[in-house]
């Protein structure tokens, strides 16, 4: 039994929960640069790594509490996002704040919300992997400023980017996972569930797991001080 299993072991979660950490991502960017958040946003700002900065209205960084405890992960700024400049805006992010308020949590209050990308794609299309991995270091930054408990990723883009392998999202649900050594649990992303409203009932399971892992995690945090 490795480190993290035995962990979880400890820590009551449970044998069938399996818990696994993705590979260092290849890519350019803040790579090996200890930004701060001032000049990681700034650095977003003026960002041309890849074509997407030519069709963006304005990039989306992230938004919520720089200390939260939980970390949301969408995929890619829509169009309203792309209009406003923050994440989550429409009805797609009217459902995440349900989602957030169905388990105690509002945006802003411990919360932290963000995407793996920070251009829409034109035409919401799907992300490409060459923006990804150019994208993806100003995430990790994100991770490691913000040092959450709990990481929720939102769709099978973000699963996939942060968990460093190609699944599906049924494969992924339903266990713990890490990045960066933070325990990362997968659900749908809110626009899929207004088009698929039988799978709302899932991703309250998956809320309810990501809700009892992060009671476990403070429980362990109380018993070790
Ligand atoms: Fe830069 Fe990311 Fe925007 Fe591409 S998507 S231009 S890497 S901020």
């Amino acid at each position: 039994m490795g480190r993290r299993e035995l962990y979880l072991t400890e820590m009551g979660l449970g044998p069938v929960w399996r818990l696994r950490s993705a590979p260092a991502q290849a890519a350019e960017g803040v790579r090996g640069e200890a930004l701060g958040w001032n000049e990681l946003k700034s650095r977003v700002a003026a960002c041309t790594a890849c074509e997407l900065h030519s069709t963006r209205t304005r990039t989306v960084f992230g938004v919520g509490d720089e200390n939260a405890d939980w970390l949301f992960v969408g995929e890619a700024p829509g169009a309203d996002e792309d209009a406003q400049g923050e994440p989550f805006v429409g009805q797609a992010g009217k459902l995440l704040d349900n989602m957030l308020k169905s388990i105690g949590l509002k945006r802003g209050e411990n919360v932290y919300i963000a995407n793996v990308l920070k251009c829409r794609p034109p035409g919401n299309r799907n992300p490409l992997p060459a923006e990804v991995a150019k994208c993806e270091p100003y995430l990790r930054r994100q991770v490691e400023l913000i040092r959450p408990k709990l990481i929720v990723s939102l769709g099978k883009f973000a699963a996939q980017t942060l968990l460093g392998q190609d699944a599906t999202i049924a494969s992924l649900r339903g266990s713990v996972h890490a990045y960066q050594g933070i325990p990362l649990i997968v659900t749908y992303h809110p626009a899929y569930l207004l088009r698929t409203l039988p799978d709302k009932a899932k991703a309250w399971e998956d809320l309810c797991l990501a809700k009892q892992t992060m009671q476990d995690l403070c429980s362990e945090n109380s018993a070790t001080i």
